[in-house]
């Protein structure tokens, strides 16, 4: 499921040169050590083009993508490889990238195999593992991805990533296609894995009830850029920007017990054609004049918090 900025892209892609579409513009970020950042935004707004240049499955046209300080771009050999193996992505719908004529333990063991990660004679006894650590069976392993539940099968997509012993993984609306019931025990998958293997996680979704459950700090991104950016709890209870504020209004439901967030009202822009000025000014209750000319920066209007809106400078 492709977001509407790759979507154009793609459709467009023979009549406009790719450069003229900015997916991500202006995204300065920093992803602490064993932390679980958020990022958060409605389909389209281009997070996970950035969850894609951080996993290095996509280029910048400008900027650098950073890891321990070395920008990955201009790695070689060994040390490029190496970055590559510690930065995994896993991906929303694992049955389309699992292939159906591997058994698991195959699907599991074959990144480790080809980098010779681990000697053959310990193969058997380390996909196992790695089946255990993600609650699955380890005699499952002789099975096909079919015959597998969606539930299982995300299962089986992290231990495929986690086989090469990343550091860091982005995932990308790695619970969107799941059950209510089965997200929750897939997320808690992810918090326990976090400590097991010392992991940092870049957790890209449109769902904020998602993102909230697991994130330490949220970035919550509109049109390319990121608008907020602060520790979780503190985010949602007090949003300071008024996208942030329009996605944590908060519906709660009977059915589920679950907090819904409500759907913005209006289309999100095209990234081919943004708004000037402040991306959101069309759908902000609160805009005015100086919001349709002028690129709110990103600026400090709390101690770990960041937010690009104008109000902030009335205010004082
Ligand atoms: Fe709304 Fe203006 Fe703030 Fe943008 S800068 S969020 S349009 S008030
Ligand atoms: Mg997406």
């Amino acid at each position: 499921d492709l977001d509407l900025a790759e979507r154009t892209a793609r459709k467009l892609g023979a009549k406009i040169a790719p450069a003229t579409v900015h997916a991500v513009d202006t995204v300065n970020l920093d992803i602490r050590r064993g932390e679980v950042l958020g990022l958060v935004g409605e389909s389209g707004c281009g997070k996970s083009t950035l969850g894609r240049m951080v996993a290095g499955l996509t280029t910048p046209s400008e900027g650098r993508i950073l890891y321990n300080g070395q920008d990955v771009s201009t790695l070689k050999g060994a040390a490029a490889r190496d970055a590559a193996l510690k930065i995994q992505m896993i991906f929303q719908d694992p049955m389309s990238s699992l292939n159906p004529r591997l058994q698991v333990r195959e699907i599991v063991g074959e990144a480790p195999r080809f980098h010779g990660i681990v000697q053959r004679n310990q193969m058997a006894s380390y996909v196992e593992d790695l089946l255990d650590q993600v609650g699955l069976d380890p005699s499952m392993g002789k099975r096909y991805p079919h015959q597998f539940s969606g539930g299982q099968r995300a299962r089986i997509g992290i231990a495929r990533a986690l086989a090469v012993r990343p550091h860091f993984l982005v995932c990308d609306e790695s619970v969107a296609a799941l059950d209510v019931s089965i997200q929750a025990q897939v997320l808690n998958l992810f918090v326990k894995l976090r400590q097991d293997f010392d992991l940092t996680y870049l957790f890209v979704s449109h769902d904020l009830g998602v993102v909230e459950h697991i994130s330490d700090r949220i970035a919550v991104m509109y049109l390319g850029r990121i608008v907020e950016l602060g520790e979780s709890e503190d985010l949602i209870a007090r949003p300071n920007h008024p996208y942030t504020q329009a996605l944590v209004s908060e519906i709660p439901t009977f059915e589920t017990g679950k907090k819904i967030y409500h759907a913005i009202e209006g289309e999100i822009p095209s990234p081919m054609n943004p708004p000037t000025g402040c991306h959101f000014h069309p759908r902000c209750p609160h805009a005015f004049d100086r919001c349709r000319v002028e690129v709110p920066a990103l600026k400090e209007v709390a101690p770990g918090r960041l937010s690009a809106c104008h109000l902030n400078d009335r205010a004082t």
